[in-house]
Protein backbone atom coordinates (compact mmCIF):
# COMPACT_ATOMS: atom_id res chain seq x y z
CA UNK A 1 0.00 0.00 0.00
CA UNK A 2 1.66 2.84 -1.29
CA UNK A 3 0.22 5.58 1.81
CA UNK A 4 1.73 3.62 4.08
CA UNK A 5 5.35 3.43 5.79
CA UNK A 6 5.58 0.05 8.29
CA UNK A 7 8.82 -0.10 10.21
CA UNK A 8 9.94 -2.79 12.62
CA UNK A 9 11.89 -1.60 15.50
CA UNK A 10 13.56 -4.25 18.03
CA UNK A 11 13.66 -2.39 21.44
CA UNK A 12 13.75 -3.00 25.11
CA UNK A 13 15.91 -5.30 27.61
CA UNK A 14 13.64 -8.64 26.03
CA UNK A 15 14.18 -7.32 22.38
CA UNK A 16 10.36 -6.32 21.83
CA UNK A 17 9.25 -5.78 18.50
CA UNK A 18 7.88 -2.27 18.25
CA UNK A 19 6.17 -1.89 15.15
CA UNK A 20 4.98 2.28 13.22
CA UNK A 21 2.48 2.32 11.04
CA UNK A 22 2.26 5.44 9.33
CA UNK A 23 0.13 7.15 7.10
CA UNK A 24 2.76 9.41 4.34
CA UNK A 25 -0.68 11.78 3.33
CA UNK A 26 -1.38 12.57 6.49
CA UNK A 27 1.48 12.33 8.70
CA UNK A 28 -0.03 10.25 11.61
CA UNK A 29 1.02 6.95 12.77
CA UNK A 30 -0.19 4.38 15.17
CA UNK A 31 2.61 2.48 17.43
CA UNK A 32 2.39 -1.47 18.44
CA UNK A 33 4.15 -1.95 21.72
CA UNK A 34 6.74 0.35 22.63
CA UNK A 35 8.64 -2.22 24.87
CA UNK A 36 11.91 0.17 25.56
CA UNK A 37 14.05 2.85 24.24
CA UNK A 38 11.58 5.68 23.54
CA UNK A 39 14.14 7.86 21.93
CA UNK A 40 15.03 5.01 19.18
CA UNK A 41 11.30 4.98 18.70
CA UNK A 42 11.22 8.97 18.68
CA UNK A 43 13.85 9.21 16.10
CA UNK A 44 12.21 6.90 13.50
CA UNK A 45 8.66 8.71 13.58
CA UNK A 46 10.78 11.54 12.69
CA UNK A 47 12.58 9.94 9.86
CA UNK A 48 9.41 8.73 8.68
CA UNK A 49 8.26 11.93 9.13
CA UNK A 50 4.94 11.13 10.93
CA UNK A 51 3.32 11.78 14.36
CA UNK A 52 2.58 8.89 16.96
CA UNK A 53 -1.18 9.33 17.30
CA UNK A 54 -2.04 6.48 18.85
CA UNK A 55 -0.20 3.36 20.97
CA UNK A 56 -1.64 0.09 20.87
CA UNK A 57 -0.28 -2.48 23.06
CA UNK A 58 -1.09 -6.93 21.97
CA UNK A 59 -1.09 -7.11 26.06
CA UNK A 60 0.36 -5.84 29.04
CA UNK A 61 3.34 -7.79 30.07
CA UNK A 62 6.01 -5.40 31.02
CA UNK A 63 8.25 -5.43 27.93
CA UNK A 64 5.58 -4.53 25.60
CA UNK A 65 4.79 -1.14 27.06
CA UNK A 66 8.34 0.31 29.17
CA UNK A 67 8.78 2.92 26.85
CA UNK A 68 4.48 3.58 26.91
CA UNK A 69 4.62 6.37 29.33
CA UNK A 70 7.57 8.47 28.23
CA UNK A 71 6.51 8.14 24.51
CA UNK A 72 2.97 9.12 25.41
CA UNK A 73 4.16 12.18 27.03
CA UNK A 74 6.65 12.83 24.70
CA UNK A 75 3.79 12.61 21.67
CA UNK A 76 0.24 12.80 23.28
CA UNK A 77 -0.46 9.59 21.78
CA UNK A 78 -3.73 7.98 22.95
CA UNK A 79 -2.99 4.54 24.69
CA UNK A 80 -5.24 0.86 23.62
CA UNK A 81 -5.65 -2.25 25.38
CA UNK A 82 -8.31 -5.01 25.77
CA UNK A 83 -10.18 -4.80 29.06
CA UNK A 84 -8.76 -8.30 29.63
CA UNK A 85 -5.95 -7.19 30.52
CA UNK A 86 -6.05 -4.18 32.51
CA UNK A 87 -5.00 -6.29 35.50
CA UNK A 88 -1.64 -6.74 34.51
CA UNK A 89 -1.15 -2.67 33.45
CA UNK A 90 -1.91 -2.04 37.08
CA UNK A 91 0.54 -4.21 38.36
CA UNK A 92 3.72 -3.28 35.83
CA UNK A 93 5.61 -2.56 38.38
CA UNK A 94 5.40 -5.75 40.45
CA UNK A 95 5.84 -7.26 36.80
CA UNK A 96 9.68 -5.35 36.25
CA UNK A 97 10.40 -6.12 40.25
CA UNK A 98 9.94 -9.82 39.40
CA UNK A 99 13.29 -9.19 36.66
CA UNK A 100 14.66 -6.62 39.35
CA UNK A 101 13.67 -3.76 36.80
CA UNK A 102 12.93 -0.68 38.99
CA UNK A 103 10.69 2.42 36.74
CA UNK A 104 11.26 5.66 37.03
CA UNK A 105 8.53 7.74 37.76
CA UNK A 106 8.19 8.91 33.98
CA UNK A 107 8.11 4.87 33.17
CA UNK A 108 4.80 4.58 34.86
CA UNK A 109 1.84 4.99 32.45
CA UNK A 110 -1.85 6.06 33.55
CA UNK A 111 -4.40 3.71 32.75
CA UNK A 112 -5.19 3.23 28.85
CA UNK A 113 -7.39 5.75 27.25
CA UNK A 114 -9.19 3.12 25.65
CA UNK A 115 -10.51 -0.71 26.63
CA UNK A 116 -10.94 -2.74 23.99
CA UNK A 117 -13.21 -5.71 23.21
CA UNK A 118 -12.01 -6.95 19.75
CA UNK A 119 -13.54 -6.20 16.51
CA UNK A 120 -13.11 -2.20 17.02
CA UNK A 121 -11.94 -0.20 14.13
CA UNK A 122 -8.10 1.36 14.14
CA UNK A 123 -8.39 4.46 12.57
CA UNK A 124 -6.01 7.28 11.62
CA UNK A 125 -8.37 10.75 11.11
CA UNK A 126 -11.20 9.18 9.29
CA UNK A 127 -9.72 6.59 7.88
CA UNK A 128 -10.08 2.78 9.09
CA UNK A 129 -6.11 1.20 8.29
CA UNK A 130 -6.55 -2.14 10.87
CA UNK A 131 -8.64 -4.16 12.93
CA UNK A 132 -8.94 -5.15 16.58
CA UNK A 133 -8.76 -9.18 16.93
CA UNK A 134 -8.93 -10.48 20.89
CA UNK A 135 -6.46 -13.50 20.46
CA UNK A 136 -6.42 -14.21 24.32
CA UNK A 137 -4.31 -17.48 25.64
CA UNK A 138 -1.04 -16.14 26.13
CA UNK A 139 -2.84 -13.44 28.32
CA UNK A 140 -6.56 -12.93 28.76
CA UNK A 141 -6.36 -10.13 26.90
CA UNK A 142 -3.75 -10.72 24.38
CA UNK A 143 -4.89 -9.07 20.94
CA UNK A 144 -3.29 -9.12 17.16
CA UNK A 145 -3.76 -5.95 14.97
CA UNK A 146 -4.80 -6.76 11.21
CA UNK A 147 -4.10 -4.22 8.99
CA UNK A 148 -5.50 -5.86 5.46
CA UNK A 149 -4.37 -2.95 3.03
CA UNK A 150 -0.84 -3.18 4.58
CA UNK A 151 -0.92 -6.90 4.73
CA UNK A 152 0.31 -7.50 8.10
CA UNK A 153 -1.00 -8.54 11.30
CA UNK A 154 1.03 -7.51 14.68
CA UNK A 155 0.53 -11.13 16.81
CA UNK A 156 2.70 -10.17 20.29
CA UNK A 157 3.45 -13.13 22.11
CA UNK A 158 0.02 -15.14 20.51
CA UNK A 159 2.49 -16.24 17.21
CA UNK A 160 5.81 -16.54 16.84
CA UNK A 161 8.25 -18.10 13.64
CA UNK A 162 7.75 -21.47 14.73
CA UNK A 163 6.17 -20.83 17.92
CA UNK A 164 3.71 -19.54 20.13
CA UNK A 165 3.82 -18.00 23.18
CA UNK A 166 4.18 -18.90 26.61
CA UNK A 167 0.72 -20.33 28.69
CA UNK A 168 2.35 -21.05 32.13
CA UNK A 169 1.90 -17.52 32.92
CA UNK A 170 -0.76 -15.58 35.17
CA UNK A 171 -3.94 -16.60 33.66
CA UNK A 172 -2.60 -18.06 30.47
CA UNK A 173 -4.26 -20.78 28.24
CA UNK A 174 -2.97 -22.94 26.16
CA UNK A 175 -6.00 -24.40 24.58
CA UNK A 176 -7.57 -21.04 24.27
CA UNK A 177 -4.26 -19.55 22.62
CA UNK A 178 -4.50 -22.79 20.09
CA UNK A 179 -8.61 -21.64 19.49
CA UNK A 180 -7.33 -18.28 18.91
CA UNK A 181 -4.49 -19.05 16.44
CA UNK A 182 -6.75 -21.37 14.46
CA UNK A 183 -9.97 -19.27 14.72
CA UNK A 184 -8.81 -15.24 14.11
CA UNK A 185 -5.15 -15.94 12.59
CA UNK A 186 -5.41 -19.04 10.58
CA UNK A 187 -8.31 -17.45 8.76
CA UNK A 188 -6.87 -14.72 7.45
CA UNK A 189 -5.20 -15.09 3.87
CA UNK A 190 -1.94 -16.89 3.74
CA UNK A 191 0.30 -14.16 2.67
CA UNK A 192 -0.40 -11.99 5.40
CA UNK A 193 2.80 -11.31 6.87
CA UNK A 194 3.07 -12.19 10.74
CA UNK A 195 5.13 -9.73 13.10
CA UNK A 196 4.96 -11.19 16.37
CA UNK A 197 6.14 -9.59 19.45
CA UNK A 198 9.72 -11.06 19.29
CA UNK A 199 11.94 -12.60 16.85
CA UNK A 200 11.54 -12.78 12.69
CA UNK A 201 8.39 -12.23 11.16
CA UNK A 202 6.89 -14.94 8.92
CA UNK A 203 3.35 -15.57 7.50
CA UNK A 204 0.09 -17.32 7.84
CA UNK A 205 0.72 -19.99 5.34
CA UNK A 206 4.35 -20.30 6.60
CA UNK A 207 3.03 -20.89 10.20
CA UNK A 208 -0.02 -22.88 9.07
CA UNK A 209 2.23 -25.33 7.74
CA UNK A 210 5.11 -25.61 9.92
CA UNK A 211 3.88 -24.26 13.15
CA UNK A 212 4.53 -27.87 15.13
CA UNK A 213 2.15 -25.83 18.09
CA UNK A 214 -1.12 -25.44 15.91
CA UNK A 215 -0.43 -27.90 12.67
CA UNK A 216 -1.45 -31.15 14.26
CA UNK A 217 -4.99 -30.05 14.81
CA UNK A 218 -5.67 -28.06 11.55
CA UNK A 219 -4.49 -30.76 9.35
CA UNK A 220 -7.42 -32.69 10.81
CA UNK A 221 -9.46 -30.54 9.89
CA UNK A 222 -10.84 -30.03 13.60
CA UNK A 223 -11.61 -26.26 14.53
CA UNK A 224 -12.58 -26.71 17.80
CA UNK A 225 -10.66 -28.29 20.06
CA UNK A 226 -12.48 -31.42 22.09
CA UNK A 227 -11.62 -33.20 24.98
CA UNK A 228 -9.28 -36.28 23.90
CA UNK A 229 -9.21 -35.03 20.65
CA UNK A 230 -5.09 -37.03 18.96
CA UNK A 231 -4.20 -33.42 17.85
CA UNK A 232 -4.65 -32.09 21.25
CA UNK A 233 -3.02 -34.68 23.48
CA UNK A 234 0.31 -34.78 21.07
CA UNK A 235 -0.02 -30.99 21.93
CA UNK A 236 -0.01 -31.22 25.42
CA UNK A 237 3.26 -33.20 25.73
CA UNK A 238 4.50 -29.50 24.07
CA UNK A 239 2.53 -27.62 26.71
CA UNK A 240 4.94 -29.57 29.28
CA UNK A 241 8.00 -27.95 27.62
CA UNK A 242 7.09 -24.26 27.36
ZN1 LIG B 1 4.01 -11.65 26.91
ZN1 LIG C 1 6.90 -10.50 25.15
Amino acid sequence: MADYNVSVNVVGPLDCNCVIVGNKQTGEAVVVDPGGDVQLILDEAERMNVQIKKIYHTHAHFDHFLATAQLQSATGATTHLHQQDQFLWERLEDQCRLIGLILSSDQIPSPPDTLLLGQEPITLGTTQIGTVLHTPGHSPGSSSYYFPELGIVCTGDTLFRDSIGRTDLWKASFTTLQESVLSKLYTLPDDVKVIPGHGPATTVGREKKYNMFVRDVVDKGVSKLAEGCAGCEALKGLEARL
